[in-house]
């Protein structure tokens, strides 16, 4: 019954409940547990005709068993026994200690260190919907207010694990949006959901009446998401969240939007290929020292900015670390000390922080007296203003020092927590302990001497205490007062009255020393609390510090230089480096390369070369450039003048979709409407092949008409890099005047290829095709078939020439639109091409 009351208030939930030293699940909890945990499904009263379902776990190993659980996407129940079973009266008292969920962990042990894990709260508001982001364990909480269009790509950029929304038909278009993926989603509606409710709930969370300044009626859709995000947690939670005691605004205008196609194929953090962190730009730029500035910078790298003078200023504070290295790797060494300080201020909040973790804390704390002795050395008003933030906090560190001991344990009901000289009482209590254990000590070399049995011991069980333990073969000498206990093989163990009277003088002082331990330590921990906010500061400035050194020091050992920003969208880039690829050539250099774009006769660049000329890579440096620009960071290059982009877009290479049912033809298809219709003259797009997963005609005619779509329609006009192996497109820069075409250089000798990787004007003038292909090994019997076919289309109508003049023909005439199918039909039609077939067939090989 005690179980069945827990349970139906939480039907949703997995119930853990806690029996002695078990975990233990029932009914279809039970069968649940058992297959995500791979434990024994057993029964209770088996011999019943109804057996219930069971399967438990030791306590010690729950951290484990919740891990498998929140990652399977379950909420959790912890039902703990609070009461003494020792002392209870018939049935232990048992109640919810806490529930976990997958968007609501609290503890380290459950999360990544260097990620966020952020809670998703949607509440649509007519054709608005506010949106919301809450990670518990480090306190960032966000809000905003989108169109439905952007949903999707927030929802994804932000990995939310669980998602909040306040009925079924938001649970129902976010199924929609997110058809791949598989978050929790959870309808939460306490029947508050109005505006008013909403400043409230806030303004309580955050004791403050400023609020207004950040909410107003125009933001209330993204108001009510935020209370979603905030009542749902506490809901979970058994006390008030003090850690998380401001939110932030932000608005998707004010950030360089990358959509999630984008931040696939620019592997910003995920390989395409492994789906970790390896050969990622974050890979390259994360070489921070704490948690918090890790966070900060992924931050950053999804979110760069769209403010010139916001950019600027982050420029500045990378400039000035960089100048002064020397200080900074200082400062670096400082902040390698710091471990996750949100993560441990969150336990604070929420009065989880075991001993061991209030002396890290109080470590951490430490280091800003170094990190202010470094900072001071800058003699920049800035840095000045940065030292200035960080707080003073030598009162809580002497108070941690001085009432906890330096290793503590990670329990807080077994005593050894607390400092001598802390507390009188303690103080006397434990010399009471300590002087019973010292008479005892002393008692086995006395008892030696009276019964003369050299080999006596005095030991402690659980089960008996002390007791005296003599070996069977001096039985003879034991004195009448000593009262046997238990008989072993060899030896058997006895108590004596003085022994007990000084055993429970030392047992019941450590038993009185053990409560007095933990009532004051939960005293301390009250007292630590009382400084969150200060302490919330610290971690905000360490996270600052640790991502402007970190771009330092990455620009100093990289060789990168500042970007500067221009308004008349003028792309002009002196020797640009991808800086991934530069650190994964082993032997080979990276060959630098200069961009030039504009928004007038420089528009669109057109790129062509052979397979593995490094079109992809000069693409995708480009986009890399730009965003690592606008995150504020030094970039790969010798100098660069930029403009601000607005959207970066990506189509590259063939990123399959075929497990989820869709063709990679149609993906790249997708992608593309995707950029046509949302691109705009300040946007940076980036085209890698398109059009290669249909027919030669197909794809020629469909990237033809996208480059004109895009040169040619006013709202659109974006800078554009097109890399393409259909030479036929080069033609275009006869007719559009934004267009040039460039071509990555590769020399011929003796039948080879070698790549040259420098990009130069003019096409490329063949494919080489055949040639990549044998340095791959192709057997040269089909290369040298190869080429005879190569040699048969060239000669034949078919050639580029042929067919592009053809083309030409027609725009000549004023259509716009090359009649390439007409023409197949007609080069179909011709014997000669049918003959030529014949003519080919091997008939050695026909059945
Ligand atoms: P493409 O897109 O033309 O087929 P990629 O961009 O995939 O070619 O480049 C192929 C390989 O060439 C890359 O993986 C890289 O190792 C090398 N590469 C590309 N650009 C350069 C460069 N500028 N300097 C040195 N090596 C390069």
């Amino acid at each position: 019954r005690q179980f069945l009351d827990i349970k139906n208030q939480h039907p949703d939930k997995l119930v853990l409940f806690r029996m002695g030293d078990f975990y233990e699940t029932f009914f279809d909890d039970a069968k649940t547990a058992s297959k995500y945990l791979g434990i024994t499904l057993t029964s209770r009263n088996k011999k019943a005709d109804d057996p219930i379902p069971l399967a438990g776990f030791p306590y010690h190993a729950l951290d484990n068993y919740l891990d498998k659980l929140v990652k399977n996407g379950l909420k959790v129940v912890i039902c703990e026994q609070t009461e003494d079973p020792k002392k209870a009266k018939g049935l232990v008292k048992r109640e919810i200690v806490d529930i976990i969920t997958p968007g609501s962990i609290v503890d380290g042990n459950l999360l990544e260190n260097a990620k966020n894990n952020f809670l998703a709260a949607v509440y649509k508001d007519k054709n608005k919907y506010g949106l919301s982001f809450i990670d518990i364990s480090t306190s960032d909480f966000l809000f905003t207010q989108i169109k439905e269009e952007h949903l999707a790509n927030e929802l994804l950029r932000f990995e939310s694990m669980e998602i909040v929304v306040a009925d079924i038909e938001t649970e129902a278009l976010i199924r929609k949006l997110l058809p791949n993926q598989t978050p929790v989603i959870t309808i939460f509606d306490n029947g508050y959901l109005s505006y008013d409710d909403a400043v409230s709930t806030l303004k309580e969370q955050f004791k403050t009446s400023t609020i207004e300044g950040f909410v107003s009626k125009k933001k209330r859709a993204a108001t009510i998401a935020a209370m979603l995000a905030l009542s749902y947690v506490k809901s979970l939670k058994t006390d008030n969240l003090l850690h998380i005691s401001s939110i932030r605004y932000y608005s998707i205008d004010n950030f360089m939007q990358i959509d999630d196609t984008t931040r696939r194929n620019l592997e910003l953090l995920k390989s395409l290929r492994f789906g970790n962190s390896m050969g990622t730009l974050i890979s390259i730029l994360d070489k921070t020292k704490t948690p918090m500035g890790s966070r900060e910078l992924v931050s950053r790298v999804l979110n760069p900015l769209m403010d010139k003078d916001g950019i600027e200023k982050r420029l500045n504070f990378v400039n000035i670390f960089k100048d002064n290295i020397h200080l900074t790797e200082e400062l670096r060494v400082v902040l390698n000390e710091i471990g996750d300080l949100s993560r441990l201020l969150s336990k604070v909040g929420t009065s989880r922080i075991t001993p061991r973790e209030i002396i890290s804390l109080k470590n951490y704390l430490a280091t800003s007296e170094n990190i202010k002795i470094i900072l001071e050395q800058f003699t920049e008003s800035t840095i000045k203003e940065l030292k200035n933030k960080i707080q003073n906090y030598r009162d809580i560190i002497l108070f941690i020092e001085k009432s906890i001991i330096e290793n503590p344990p990670i329990s807080i009901t077994e005593g050894n927590i607390i400092n001598n000289g802390f507390n009188s009482d303690l103080d006397e209590l434990r010399s009471i302990s300590n002087d019973g254990k010292k008479w005892i000590s002393r008692l086995e070399e006395s008892e030696k001497e009276k019964t003369g049995i050299p080999s006596l011991k005095v030991n402690y069980n659980k089960v008996f205490g002390y007791y005296i333990e003599v070996t069977k073969t001096h039985k003879d000498k034991i004195p009448d007062y000593y009262i046997r206990k238990q008989t072993l093989v060899n030896s058997e163990r006895y108590i004596s009255p003085q022994l007990k009277e000084y055993e429970s003088k030392v047992l019941g002082a450590e038993e009185r020393i053990k409560n007095l331990e933990y009532e004051l330590y939960v005293g301390i921990r009250e007292e630590v609390k009382a400084n969150l906010s200060v302490m919330q500061d610290f971690e905000k400035i360490v996270a600052l510090i640790d991502v402007y050194t970190n771009f330092a020091y990455i620009a100093y050992n990289n060789g990168y230089n500042r970007p500067f920003f221009n308004d008349n969208g003028v792309i002009e880039i002196k020797k640009s480096r991808h800086p991934v690829i530069e650190k994964l050539l082993e032997s080979q250099e990276f060959i630098p390369n200069d961009v030039y774009l504009n928004s007038s006769d420089n528009l669109i660049g057109l790129i062509t070369g052979p397979n593995m000329a490094g079109k992809s890579t000069y693409l995708r440096q480009v986009g890399l450039l730009a965003i690592m620009a606008q995150t504020g960071s030094f970039i790969p290059v010798e100098s660069a003048n930029l403009p601000i982009f607005d959207r970066v877009f990506t189509r590259v290479g063939a990123s399959d979709n075929l497990a989820f049912g869709q063709s990679t033809f149609l993906v790249e298809m997708l992608e593309t409407a995707k950029i046509l219709n949302s691109a705009t003259p300040n946007s940076l797009i980036l085209l890698d092949e398109i059009g290669r997963g249909t027919s030669t005609f197909d794809g020629l005619s469909l990237a033809w008409a996208i480059v004109e779509y895009i040169h040619n329609y006013p709202k659109l006009k974006a800078k554009t890099l097109f890399a393409t192996h259909y030479h036929e497109l080069t033609e275009l820069e006869s007719v559009l005047e934004g267009v040039k075409n460039y071509n990555i250089s590769v020399k011929e000798w003796n039948d080879e290829i070698i790549f040259l990787r420098k990009i130069e004007r003019g096409s490329a003038d063949q494919s080489y095709g055949i040639q990549v292909a044998r340095l791959a090994g192709i057997p040269k019997r089909v290369i040298r078939r190869a080429k005879q076919i190569l040699q048969n289309l060239e000669e034949n109508e078919l050639s580029p020439q042929g067919l592009m003049a053809k083309v030409k023909k027609n725009m000549d005439k004023k259509s716009m639109q090359p009649d390439i199918f007409d023409y197949m039909v007609q080069l179909a039609d011709e014997k000669e091409e049918i003959l030529e077939e014949i003519r080919n067939i091997d008939v050695n090989s026909l059945t």
